[in-house]
C-alpha cells in the first residue's frame, strides 16, 4: 500500500475520489493532501442521484484534524455535474468529508465541539490555532441544526433565572426543564417579556404553555408577571 492509499483509508476517502498526492513540509510543520478524481468519473447528480458527467471543477480547501502536530489540509478539485435531467443544470458536488460552505473537515468540526463543551471558546480557538470567530461559525450551525430540532411537547415542569452576560450588567433570563435539567431557552433581558419570548420558542418546538404545571423562579415581579400573563393555568410557584 502507497501513502496515497493509505491516507485514502485513513481519510475514508473512496472512489470515485481519490488521494493524489501527499506533501509534507517539516519547515511551515504541515500536511497537504491533494484529493481528485479518475479521469471520466461520474459523480450523483445532487438533485436526483443520476450518474452525470463532470462539467468543470474549482479547487477548494479544508483544515484536517492535525497529524500529530501539524497542521493539515486537504485540498481537492471539487466538481460541478450536468445532469442528463436538463431541469437540473449544472450543480456542484458535496464532498463527504465536509459539510457545503465550510472551511473544515467534518472531524475537525467534531474536535471544534467536543473541545468548546469543556472550554471558552477563546481557549478552543488558541488552542486549534484558528481564529475564534471562525470557530463560533462552527458552533452557531451545530446549535441551530439541534435547536430546530429540539422537542419540547413533554415539558412540564419548569425552572427560570436571571444571570448577568457580563460584569454587573446586560442581564438574560435563562429557562430551564426541571425533570430533563436541561436549559430550554435563554434571551436578553430580564423582564416579563422574556417569559413571552420563551412561551413563543416552546410553542415552535412542539411544547404547549398549557402543559406547563409548576414553575420555579425567584420572587421578581418581572418573572411572576410573566409568568402569569403567558403561561401558568394551574399555578404553582415554588
Ligand atoms: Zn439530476
Amino acid at each position: 500500500m502507497n501513502t496515497e492509499s493509505l491516507f485514502a483509508v485513513a481519510l475514508g476517502i473512496t472512489p470515485p475520489w481519490e488521494v493524489e498526492g501527499v506533501s509534507f513540509s517539516k519547515e511551515n510543520k504541515r500536511l497537504d493532501l491533494k484529493i481528485g478524481f479518475r479521469r471520466g468519473a461520474t459523480f450523483a447528480c445532487p438533485v436526483c442521484g443520476t450518474a452525470a458527467p463532470v462539467h468543470d471543477t474549482s479547487e477548494k480547501s479544508w483544515r484536517h484534524l492535525n497529524f500529530f502536530q501539524f497542521e493539515t489540509y486537504l485540498t481537492a478539485r471539487v466538481p460541478r455535474v450536468k445532469c442528463p435531467n436538463p431541469d437540473h443544470g449544472v450543480k456542484l458536488v458535496p464532498v463527504p468529508w465536509a459539510r457545503a460552505g465550510s472551511g473544515f473537515t467534518l472531524l475537525f468540526e467534531a474536535l471544534v465541539m467536543a473541545l468548546v463543551r469543556e472550554m471558552p471558546v477563546k481557549t478552543a480557538a488558541a488552542l486549534l490555532g484558528e481564529h475564534d470567530t471562525r470557530i463560533w461559525r462552527v458552533i452557531d450551525h451545530y446549535i441551530q441544526s439541534a435547536r430546530a430540532q429540539a422537542d419540547h411537547a413533554e415539558v412540564r415542569r419548569i425552572g427560570m433565572d436571571e444571570t448577568s452576560a457580563r460584569r454587573g450588567q446586560d442581564y438574560i433570563s435563562l429557562f430551564y426543564d426541571m425533570d430533563q435539567r436541561q436549559l430550554l431557552f435563554g434571551t436578553e433581558g430580564r423582564d416579563h417579556e422574556t417569559v413571552k419570548a420563551f412561551t413563543e420558542d416552546l410553542k415552535a418546538h412542539n411544547g404547549a404553555p398549557e402543559n406547563i404545571t409548576d414553575a420555579c423562579l425567584d420572587m421578581s415581579k418581572a418573572f411572576i408577571k410573566g409568568v402569569n400573563e403567558a403561561l401558568l393555568q394551574r399555578r404553582n410557584y415554588f
